[in-house]
């Protein structure tokens, strides 16, 4: 591929520019797609004030007379009829373009609008008009000192040099077979739309490449996974393995027990595992996640688990430490805000094998840490972090095992085919005792009976959570709840005889640490909080949550939110306070199944907040949308599918795609 620096225009100074936003090479360049696009309605003469900005149709009607001045500048004049009435129109340093400004020819032209003249000053001169009444006007993201214009200049230089050269990860076949236009004429118009049913077409033609790719990769994945052995096998020893199942302080579920059973079998087998173990909320997959650490550790493997909060990761560190108390298995726990000192200690540990079981957020993948033997990796929470992903995970030449957890509810389709290359284990049992929440729809004017009833569960010693959209009152315009003002309510209602504390996004992480831990040990007795409790915090005794202004929350999201309560024996509820009537709130007090209400939230919202507003990892396409582009995903993946098994195939696209996945993680 070219090189940035060889496309014309761009020097040293643009070139660190665009490295600024990403931009390396020419195929970034011309795939950094327009993130909006405007439409300019096309003016009329008699509408447009003196000195104003105009779009306007026209065809030629005089020869261009060219002036030219010293320095090299120059001018050109010509009349341009139009429906609204005959105009001059004015342009300089065209003089490139006399030769195709013929009489008769239609034209689009853009400039200031001179009423008392009437004559146009253009600034820019389109010569195949465009056909619609409207101009298509691509916007780009870009950053200081770059502006759109340039960008778009550069794009369409690389374009006009390169374009052939750009490489379609589209094999010939679905070229044919869908009648798609070629890479180039794709990207040219994308960049410089004629019309909207062209630029759709155009975008359906890459979306499709880029989610073929991607779908390519999973299949090839799954494909390998399969074929060869290049896991870990284990000699595992059952008795040990039920022994410390039947130590525990209850029960496992039949599907506990089955997904512990599909652990142990991939542990076993020389086939690396790649599982997600799926079930909803409150389900009881941590405790599934322990015993697959504890049979590593017997195995003589180090675990890693990730966790996307530290929130999470220091809950998971202190039940670990409790249920792995007797077992002679050291933990440590690393994150952002581990002391260098102490983190370089764990790092030391890691390497030299004396750590078996570390936990921490994601950033422990991508630091460089050594493992000794690192046999299994969890990942607790989130969506997968990439499909080949490689991470910095330094391990002397084996490939771990990996788990990963999530309560996200995908509708079982869209999991075919982002977790396609993945067995998976599915609980839906939930632990003997749950009660479903109780969930109870109020208006900000019933807010006595809401305070009653968190009167009477903190009278039984339970504990209560609060949720407010936003932290403070700076964020909008004092119409929503925000949680320093539901504090002082609330203190003021409760504060007498209980403790009320606030957790949320802005503080410090040891701050956030600290309140989770008073809270978890009942100091606190009502938690104020935005959504950062949203994912996995577990706290049995807490048995009320009181969500405000809901309508703001998404399904999925509230769904979550519901599941930090009802967690243990006793009854719990759920107050959505809201003066919206919104239908989706009604779901959520008569359905519990996290599966359900997701799929309620995709037939009113589409995808909804399914996938939250950041994709992590590969799932970050340029121009596809998991949330939107799903008939093409479907598309992709079975194309996919077909080629990558089509034995007789063997074209250089798919040498390439399958060299480009040197997976080693
Ligand atoms: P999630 O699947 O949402 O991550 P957790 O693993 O946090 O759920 O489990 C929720 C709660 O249920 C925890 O307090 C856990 O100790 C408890 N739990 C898990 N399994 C069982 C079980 N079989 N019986 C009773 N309680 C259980
Ligand atoms: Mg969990």
């Amino acid at each position: 591929m070219c090189e940035l620096k060889e496309v014309k225009g761009i020097g040293p100074k643009s070139l660190s520019l665009l490295n600024k936003i990403n931009i390396n090479t020419v195929e970034d360049l011309v795939t950094h797609y327009p993130f909006r696009y405007d439409y300019l309605v096309r003016d009329n003469l008699n509408e447009i004030e003196d000195g104003g900005h105009i779009v306007i149709d026209g065809k030629i009607e005089s020869v261009p007379i060219l002036m030219r001045f010293k320095a090299g500048l120059n001018k050109m004049n010509f009349r341009l009829v139009t429906q609204s009435g005959v105009v001059g129109v004015s342009i300089f340093n065209r003089a490139f373009m006399k030769k195709d400004l013929e009489v008769g020819i239609g034209i689009t032209v853009i400039g200031k609008y001179d009423k008392k003249k009437n004559i146009i000053t253009a600034s820019e001169i389109k010569l195949s008009p465009l056909s619609n009444k409207v101009k298509i006007e691509a916007v780009y993201h870009s950053t200081s000192g770059l502006t759109v214009k340039n960008l778009s200049t550069y794009i369409n230089m690389a374009l006009l040099m390169f374009g052939k050269k750009i490489p379609d990860y589209i094999p010939q076949r679905y070229i044919e077979k869908y009648n798609f236009v070629n890479k180039k004429t794709a990207l040219n118009i994308v960049h410089n739309p004629p019309d909207d049913n062209k630029l759709q077409e155009a975008k359906y033609r890459l979306k499709y490449e880029e989610l073929f790719q991607f779908m390519f990769k999973i299949n090839y994945l799954k494909h390998e996974n399969k074929k060869k052995n290049t896991g870990i096998k284990r000699d595992i020893d059952r008795e040990k393995v039920n022994k410390f199942i039947n130590g525990l302080s209850f029960k496992l579920t039949g599907d506990q027990l089955k997904a512990v059973d599909d652990i142990i079998k991939d542990l076993e087998s020389s086939n690396r595992m790649n599982r997600l173990l799926q079930g909803d909320v409150g389900s009881g997959k941590t405790i599934v996640s322990f015993i697959a650490m504890y049979i590593n550790s017997l195995c003589g493997y180090q675990s890693a688990l990730m966790a996307p909060t530290e929130i999470l990761a220091t809950q998971h560190y202190n039940n670990l430490k409790q249920i792995f108390k007797d077992a002679g298995i050291e933990i440590a726990l690393l994150t952002g805000s581990t002391l260098k000192k102490e983190k370089n200690e764990i790092y030391k540990s890691l390497e030299n094998g004396s750590i078996d079981v570390v936990i921490g957020t994601h950033s422990l993948i991508q630091e460089d840490v050594n493992y000794s033997n690192l046999g299994l990796v969890i990942t607790d929470e989130q969506h997968r972090f990439g499909v080949n992903q490689r991470g910095n995970l330094k391990n002397k030449g084996i490939m771990p095992d990996i788990l990963y957890m999530s309560a996200t509810p995908i509708p079982r389709t869209y999991a075919l085919t982002i977790y396609g290359d993945m067995d998976t284990s599915i609980i839906k049992e939930k632990p003997v005792g749950r009660k479903p929440v109780l969930t109870y729809l109020k208006k900000n004017s019933e807010i006595k009976d809401v305070l009653s009833m968190m009167l009477e569960e903190l009278k039984a010693h339970h504990q209560v959570y609060v949720i407010a959209p936003l932290i403070e009152d700076s964020e909008s315009s004092g119409e929503l709840a925000t949680v320093l003002d539901l504090r002082d309510k609330m203190k003021l209602a409760f504060g007498e005889y209980f403790k009320i504390d606030i957790v949320h996004g802005k503080m410090a992480s040891r701050a956030k640490e600290l309140i989770m831990q008073e809270f978890q040990q009942n100091k606190i007795q009502i938690l104020i909080s935005t959504t950062v409790i949203e994912v996995g915090v577990d706290v049995p005794n807490a048995t009320t949550m009181v969500i405000f202004d809901a309508d703001r929350f998404g399904l999925s999201t509230l769904h979550q939110l519901r599941g930090r309560v009802g967690r243990g024996d006793s009854e719990s509820r759920c107050i959505l306070i809201s003066d919206n009537d919104a239908k989706r709130l009604h779901v959520m007090e008569k359905e519990s199944d996290g599966f359900k209400i997701s799929e309620e939230d995709f037939k009113l919202r589409g995808h909804g907040d399914l996938f939250g507003t950041k994709q992590s990892g590969d799932m970050e396409f340029k121009i596809a949308s998991l949330k939107d582009d799903y008939d093409i995903l479907i598309k992709a993946k079975e194309d996919s599918e077909e080629y990558l098994l089509d034995e007789e195939c063997k074209d250089e696209l798919k040498e390439n795609f399958i060299k480009s996945m040197n997976v080693n993680y």
